[in-house]
């Protein structure tokens, strides 16, 4: 069993971006409006911070108090969207009840979306037309390739169809000649799918649900799940210790899969400043 390393990976990616960057006319504009004090999302945009920090990109962190309406945080976006200096917008989610997330989230240009979550680059994608693509699913594609595992043909198995990992990473893995099972919690006989899966992606947010049993020997799987034990310790939503004698590849947790979700916002951040230019 070989490890997927996203840690390598993410170097590799945000040493591409640094030097694509390095001649700019300014420094590329991150926004990242957080609503209230969830924790992960601290967690998350601090992360978001430093890598914006050590590429040089002019970061800001708009904070908005748990109680902001609807309208309030439109006006927001709005701001963020005539900026000339913002190439890059996301909302960190979750947001607080009183907002709807979809509303929140196609309120963004499209070519400021380095989420990849509005209608239109979603529509995009599963047009596999060029577009701002989701980071998570961007990056499971980006470590698999660096590590030259072949796409094209195989069976995938995705268990978790959100918004912001199974759907956008069914269409990716579609547009590159994958063959797709996209379960969920409704799936029957989920081991059916997943025993079957070439390279196996779980997606779902319940510690160590996959097991030996229910993987193909020598498949590759990706483990996008994070969850907290109660010893404080992170892991994934595949058990590690169970499948590792009996697959070909797997990403650890942490250090696979949620590196490489940085790295790409990186990369999509310079992308939207390139569409810009394009359109202007
Ligand atoms: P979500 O919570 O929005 O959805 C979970 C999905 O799992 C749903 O589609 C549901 O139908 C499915 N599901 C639930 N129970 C199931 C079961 N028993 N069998 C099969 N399917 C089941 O998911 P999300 O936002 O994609 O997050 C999933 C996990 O991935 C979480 O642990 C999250 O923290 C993690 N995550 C990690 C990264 C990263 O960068 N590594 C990014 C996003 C999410």
């Amino acid at each position: 069993m070989e490890l997927l390393d996203g840690k390598v990976v993410k170097q590799k990616v945000l040493e591409e971006v640094k030097e694509l960057v390095s001649n700019l006319e300014r420094p590329l504009g991150l926004a990242v409006v957080q609503v209230g004090d969830d924790e992960a999302s601290k967690v998350y945009v601090r992360q978001k911070e430093k890598m914006a920090g050590d590429l040089g990109f002019d970061f800001r962190h708009v904070k908005l108090p748990e109680n902001v309406t609807e309208e309030e945080l439109l006006k927001v976006i709005d701001e963020l969207n005539l900026d000339e200096n913002v190439d890059g917008i996301l909302v960190q989610m979750p947001v607080p009840k009183q907002i709807n997330s979809k509303v929140i989230q196609n309120r963004i240009l499209p070519c400021k979306d380095v989420d990849g979550l509005t209608d239109i680059n979603s529509g995009c994608l599963v047009h596999d037309k060029d577009s701002l693509v989701p980071c998570t699913p961007q990056g499971i594609v980006d470590l698999l390739k660096y590590y030259n595992i072949p796409i094209e043909s195989k069976n995938v198995t995705i268990v978790g169809r959100s918004d912001l990992v199974g759907k956008p990473l069914a269409s990716l893995m579609t547009n590159n000649n994958a063959t797709v099972s996209l379960c969920h919690s409704k799936t029957k006989n989920l081991e059916f799918y997943t025993s079957n899966a070439d390279i196996l992606v779980v997606a779902v947010g319940k510690a160590k649900l996959i097991k030996e049993d229910a993987v193909k020997e020598g498949a590759v799987i990706v483990d996008v799940g994070i969850n907290r034990q109660a010893d404080g310790k992170l892991c994934g939503d595949v058990d590690f210790d169970s499948v590792k004698d009996k697959v070909s590849y797997i990403t650890p947790v942490p250090g696979g899969v949620g590196q490489m979700t940085v790295a790409e916002l990186a990369k999509n951040t310079y992308k939207a400043y390139t569409l810009r230019k394009k359109l202007k």
